[in-house]
Order: structure tokens, then sequence, then C-alpha cells
């Protein structure tokens, strides 16, 4: 189950049945694309935005990985590396602006997987 969410979430594809993309831009520096996402997955008709507000959700998953960021760096840093404050401030700073946008498609997929498991059934009703 894991290795399929894995799958999911790092190559981009429906949770439900992994045979289209989520979002339309492949890549997720792209400024102007990288948020935009198709209505639903064009092999199995997965509607990924199931309800108004669902990726509201999101937001806590990238605040989750945002953390273990900062915790993961910071043990780096106390442990290993041993800079001072303000270096490693500016670090965490410029790291946090460059993965901004990977981490909000990887948070909205994780979302999305938390919902809809891999081979389920369509519980759709109206189509
Ligand atoms: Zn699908």
């Amino acid at each position: 189950m894991l290795s399929k969410i894995l799958y999911s979430v790092s190559k981009n594809k429906c949770p439900r049945c992994h045979g289209s993309d989520v979002f339309i831009s492949k890549n997720p520096f792209k400024l102007k694309t990288f948020d935009k996402m198709h209505e639903k997955c064009s092999s199995c008709g997965l509607l990924y935005d199931k309800e108004p507000g669902f990726f509201y959700g999101a937001m806590y998953v990238s605040y989750a990985i945002m953390v273990a960021w900062f915790v993961f760096t910071w043990g780096v840093n106390e442990f290993f590396i041993g800079v001072s404050a303000f270096p490693y401030l500016t670090f965490l700073g410029l790291s946090i602006i460059l993965l901004m946008t990977p981490t909000f498609r990887i948070s909205r997929l994780l979302w999305m997987n938390f919902f809809t498991r891999f081979g389920e059934e369509d519980k759709t009703i109206l189509k």
C-alpha cells in the first residue's frame, strides 16, 4: 500500500488508477503552471477536487513536511556541521522558498491519497 502511495506522489499520478497525471505541468518549478491540476482523471474519472475546500487539508500536510524539514536541517547542522544561527537561518529561508512549490504538490498528492486508495471502486453517485 505504501509503495502505491509513494508511486502516486512521486510520479504525479492519479491515486486510484495511476493512469494519468494529476498536475498538468510535470515541472514543479514552473511558477506559472505548478499549481494547475486536471479536473479529473482521464483514465478512471476520479474527481480530484472532491468538494469545495477539499485541499485546505493539504495545508496541514504541507506544514508537517516543513516542520520535518526544519527538524532535519537543524539536526544535521547541530550534530554534523555546526554553523552559527545566521548562516543556518539564511540557508533555511532560501531552502523554504526553493521547496515551496514541490511541497505544495506533494502535500496535495498525499492529501488525495489519504482519501482514495489504489484500485478502490468508484463511489461517485453522480458522474
Ligand atoms: Zn485514475
